[in-house]
């Protein structure tokens, strides 16, 4: 246990191309980090986009969201940065006896009609303030290949290795872009084939020195 005093929130941004793995590296990441004590949440942002526009009747499901007009992309963008930012400010007093991670497990560009579009903006991160922003990166073809194999999603829109490999080459430079706008270290941690547990070791051990 952590003494009052020196408890810590720590925020980290997860970003990489659909279907590397972030949401299963993340799961692999919490239940380390929790096994050795922090409270850990995950907080997904196309979780809080898709409840928001179900609630409004914009769309139905998580892959529909990328496909509506940039504005409405934006607001929603927007009021979901702020609920998260609400959200963060009251773990602290959820676990009052804890060292607290926030994981957000996001995107650093939405593949939108009207060309790669900012996941986190300014006006989105300067709500989030990440320590930092983790890319996950694999191998473009392993990408496809997980893509194709998880019948849970509609990736279509990203599954070709060419433009795996192009999205990848941009989420680098939208990360930097963004981890600048609020001092934020940037770095890569591998998903490689068969081995998401011990990616989410290498990102449990990159949050505790943070
Ligand atoms: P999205 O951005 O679309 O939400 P994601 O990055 O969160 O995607 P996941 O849903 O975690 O991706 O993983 C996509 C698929 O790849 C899942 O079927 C998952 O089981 C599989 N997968 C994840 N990591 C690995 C790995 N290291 N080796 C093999 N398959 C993996
Ligand atoms: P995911 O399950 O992570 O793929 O998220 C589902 C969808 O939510 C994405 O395809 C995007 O349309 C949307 N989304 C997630 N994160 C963001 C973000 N930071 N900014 C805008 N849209 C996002
Ligand atoms: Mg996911």
């Amino acid at each position: 246990m952590v003494s009052r005093m020196a408890r810590k929130l720590r925020v980290v941004i997860v970003v990489g191309v659909a279907g590397v793995g972030k949401s299963t590296v993340l799961s692999h990441a919490k239940s380390i980090l929790g096994g050795e004590g922090y409270a850990v949440e995950i907080l997904n942002y196309g979780d809080f986009m898709l409840k928001y526009v179900v609630e409004k009747g914009i769309c139905k499901s998580r892959d529909e969201i990328r496909s509506l007009p940039l504005s409405e992309q934006r607001s929603v963008q927007s009021l979901v940065a702020r609920e998260m930012r609400n959200y963060i400010d009251s773990l602290m007093l959820k676990y009052p006896e804890k060292d607290v991670v926030v994981f957000v497990d996001t995107h650093a560009l939405i593949k939108t009609a009207t060309g790669f579009w900012p996941g986190l903006p300014e006006y989105v991160i300067k709500e989030l303030r990440p320590d930092t922003i983790v890319v996950v990166e694999a191998d473009p073809q392993s990408i496809v290949q997980r893509q194709s194999k998880d019948l849970s999603r509609y990736r279509k829109d990203y599954s070709d290795v060419e433009l795996v490999k192009e999205v990848m080459n941009f989420i680098r430079m939208f990360s930097v872009a963004s981890a600048t706008l609020v001092g934020a270290s940037v770095s890569i941690v591998r998903n490689e084939e068969g081995r998401a547990h011990e990616a989410g070791r290498s990102l449990a051990e990159l949050v505790k020195g943070l």
